[in-house]
């Protein structure tokens, strides 16, 4: 009994630390395994949820169904456990061109309770954005550190929780019996759950996915005087060509500031490049950015490496395994898991309990079948 679980989930990204979460609240006895010395993207993301992305400034797939359950999931959670994670704050986007500014201006009626089109530049005073902008109301990021502490706390509370390194040789898959149908050293499950982002790569049982590994870079920055324009960064995140996030320090887990000078900008990609060490190229590529967008002096005092799960198809890849019904994937979120990942976890979590259908979009046996 001790050992015994409904679900085993590899991983404890956004990915397993949400699912995890979904499953638990149903009812379900579950066991997250993860090894924190392994590369984590979700500790290093800059966290930020955008409904209006592109150069096209069009709507997120999805963006209505999944920022409605995310604007709902995350404060819901920060009351569970009394800790501020999530921050709704505006993004501002300063046209790039006038071509965007007048195809934007030509139909005002896209602007909408969720988007605001400044007549006048937002920032005025050090930031380049000669051509005014828009505001995205329905923005926020998510403290992704901070929150995967939380639910780390959370589950091993529940005793869903063991720092482990799974070996895919020590794993068993039990095909006739009835329960305890997958069984991995001294624990038993009735389905095991991968969300091993981009490690699942090289994941024998689901190598022929579209996963394309993405390595992103950010830089935290330091701005050395308490500036008009700085305050106003702090109640924004600024997106032009490269995005500047407020940072806050945290004291004794919980938010102490209102105002930081510390701030996060990226990132890259690069798809050829899978070590986590950071590069001269990807700080230089952030610095000319950064530079272009803002014209105030920093000190740079960090500068980290992640490796995204993205895929081929641009969306998220779920399901279970053709040829073992005890074994899914729960993956593929690529620069968008905080806003994705909520409200998938919940869809998946109704297609492991009802059979109800995934997505067409998503579904993963159109790869496992070539
Ligand atoms: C620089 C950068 C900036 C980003 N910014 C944003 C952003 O602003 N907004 C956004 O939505 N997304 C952003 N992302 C993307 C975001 O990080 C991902 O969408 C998301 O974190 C993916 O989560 P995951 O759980 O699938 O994978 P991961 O976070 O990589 O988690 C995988 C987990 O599996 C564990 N694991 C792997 N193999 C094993 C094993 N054999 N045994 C035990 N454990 C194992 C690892 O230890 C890890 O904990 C960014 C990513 C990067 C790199």
């Amino acid at each position: 009994m001790k050992n015994e679980f409904d679900y085993l989930i590899i991983g404890q990204g956004l990915a397993g630390s949400i699912l995890a979460y979904t499953l638990l609240e149903k009812g379900k006895k579950v066991m997250v395994l993860d090894e924190p010395k392994l590369q984590n993207c979700s500790k290093i993301a800059a966290g930020i949820c955008n409904p209006i992305t592109g150069r096209n400034l069009v709507r997120t797939w999805k963006s209505k169904e999944l920022f409605t359950f995310l604007n709902d999931f995350y404060p819901k959670l920060e009351k569970q456990f009394n800790q501020k994670f999530f921050f709704q704050t505006p993004i501002y986007r300063p046209f790039q061109t006038l071509e965007q500014q007048q195809d934007w201006s030509a139909q005002e009626d896209k602007a909408t309770e969720e988007v605001i089109y400044p007549k006048n530049r937002f920032l005025e005073k050090d930031v380049n954005d000669p051509l005014g902008g828009l505001l995205i109301k329905n923005g926020g990021h998510l403290r992704t550190d901070v929150f995967l502490e939380v639910i780390k706390k959370y589950l091993i509370a529940k005793n869903a929780y063991q720092e482990r390194l799974f070996d895919f040789d020590e794993l068993i898959l039990n095909k006739d019996s009835e329960n305890e149908k997958v069984a991995y050293q001294d624990i038993k499950a009735n389905h095991i759950i991968f969300c091993r982002g981009a490690a699942d790569k090289t994941n024998p049982f689901f190598k022929k996915l579209p996963i394309l590994p993405a390595k992103g870079e950010i830089l935290h920055i330091n701005f050395d005087k308490d500036e008009k324009t700085i305050k106003k960064l702090n109640k924004i995140i600024l997106n032009k060509g490269c995005w500047l996030v407020p940072y806050h320090n945290y004291l004794n887990g919980k938010a102490i500031e209102t105002f930081t000078t510390t701030f996060r900008t990226g990132s890259t990609y690069n798809h050829d490049d899978w070590t986590l060490e950071s590069t001269q190229e990807a700080k230089d590529e952030i610095e000319t950015k950064l530079q272009a967008v803002l014209n105030l002096s920093y000190k740079i005092t960090k500068q980290e490496a992640g490796i995204r799960p993205s895929t081929r198809t641009r969306y998220p890849l779920m399901g279970t395994h053709k040829d073992y019904p005890q074994m899914s994937i729960f993956n593929g979120f690529g620069a968008k898991g905080v806003s994705m990942i909520p409200y998938f976890a919940s869809e998946f979590a109704e297609y492991l309990f009802t059979g109800k259908e995934l997505d067409k979009i998503l579904r993963i046996n159109k790869w496992l079948l070539k």
